[in-house]
């Protein structure tokens, strides 16, 4: 059901969203994007007559306990954002003590078309993460409707997120704004893309992105390998990686991805140059052929050569998806790489591409670099978007469609 099909005019409708924002020292929002992205949803339930219950986590409360076992109520509580919040959505934003109590749900029944109230942190309750059947049915009482439009945690089996739906029927839940435009995003990329279609993979491990570079196998034209994970690749080829991340039990892994690229048509580019350093830290390097790296250094960027190279692959390229920054971005002497290539993407998508930057850290590296609104689509889920790119089903949707 799209939230248009629903009549949500004078009905309370209980919105999971993903208010998991940075906090400041003071517990004010240090960055807001993710209440902006959530605003479209909001901002057309509003306009509909309908009331609005929102819920959300924020943190890892349950991970980081005070030291008596209790919960840090002054750090996790969803309390500190009700101001920004209000703010942002230019209405006074009413909060409830519990996500689930008799509190929130006479709160939830006194709403005016409009009006909008913030329940407390779901991860507050250990039910939430256990996706407790009992816990959902108290927050699926609170709502007339059901709008899941919290992208980040749809790969959570969680209450809020996954077992409060089948409380609904299909006529009385939908995604919200965002979430869908995420699911379109990558199933544009991936189901029917324009042709060439190049994915660029970047981040620490080969293990973590193996699942996703078997999936590009079978979808796209090339792939670019970056960052930490191509010195797998190199070494298995019998490059000298010196001492440079290598994952030693995915040499074999690596050598098949490369079979199985070369038997499916898919080029793939591994790095030809590196800026490396005798240590793990923030110092300018040298630059050395990526497969003659010195025993006593560590590749730590992608070189001029390979940002040339990459460049001009992506340029060619109709539809791109990039996983995963090429280098150290979080180091000033090693974010070159991963900012050129967030440039290249971005007049690649000003000469008519579709980008994607699905998940893991090239998001920050893409936000930081001030290009978020030159790309296509830029994911708000991490995990979620790698899940959702390998071809998981993702809980949190599925439990939409049923
Ligand atoms: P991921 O979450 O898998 O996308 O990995 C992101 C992390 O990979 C970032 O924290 C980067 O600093 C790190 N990374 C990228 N390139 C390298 C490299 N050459 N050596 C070590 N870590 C790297």
């Amino acid at each position: 059901m799209n939230l248009e099909n629903l009549d949500v005019n004078g009905k309370r409708v209980l919105v999971r969203v993903d208010f998991n924002v940075p906090l400041n020292n003071d517990y004010s929002i240090s960055d807001d994007t993710r209440i902006l992205k959530a605003l479209p949803t909001l901002l057309y339930l509003r306009n509909q007559g309908a009331s609005i219950i929102l819920m959300s986590h924020l943190g890892r409360p349950q991970k980081k306990l005070n030291d008596d076992g209790s919960i840090n109520k002054e750090k996790f509580t969803l309390k500190n954002i009700v101001a920004g919040l209000s703010e942002r959505l230019n209405c006074p934003v009413q909060f409830s003590e519990s996500a689930f109590g008799t509190d929130a749900l006479e709160k939830s029944l006194a709403l005016k078309p409009g009006e909008v109230l913030l329940l407390e942190n779901t991860r507050f309750y250990k039910q939430e993460a256990k996706g407790d059947i009992e816990f959902a049915s108290r927050l699926a009482a609170l709502g007339d409707f059901y709008v899941n439009d919290a992208f980040g945690t749809a790969h959570r089996a969680h209450a809020s997120t996954t077992t409060v739906a089948r409380f609904f029927p299909k006529h009385r839940k939908s995604f919200g704004y965002l979430l869908h435009s995420e699911i379109e995003s990558a199933d544009r990329l991936l189901n029917s893309p324009k042709r060439p279609v190049i994915a660029i993979v970047g981040g620490a491990k080969v293990s973590d992105k193996i699942k996703l570079l078997e999936r590009l196998l079978e979808n796209v034209n090339t792939i670019l390998i970056g960052g930490g994970m191509a010195y797998t690749f190199t070494k298995a080829q019998g490059g000298k990686i010196g001492t440079s991340l290598c994952e030693d039990d995915c040499l074999e892994l690596s050598l098949s991805i490369l079979k199985k690229a070369k038997a499916n048509n898919v080029d793939i580019f591994l790095p030809q140059d590196n800026v490396c350093l005798e240590n793990f830290e923030d110092k300018p390097g040298t630059m050395f052929p990526a497969d003659q790296i010195p025993d006593n250094m560590m590749g730590l960027d992608i070189g001029p050569k390979t940002i040339e190279e990459f460049s001009e692959h992506i340029l060619n390229s109709a539809s791109i998806l990039w996983n995963g920054p090429l280098g150290v971005f979080e180091f000033e002497n090693y974010n070159t790489g991963t900012y050129a290539i967030a440039q290249v993407v971005a007049d690649a998508t000003a000469k008519g591409a579709y980008s994607l930057i699905g998940g893991g850290d090239s998001v920050s590296a893409v936000n930081k670099s001030g290009l978020a609104d030159k790309v296509s689509h830029i994911s708000t889920g991490g995990g979620a978007m790698l899940e959702y790119l390998e071809g998981k089903t993702l809980p949190g949707i599925k439990a939409m469609n049923e």
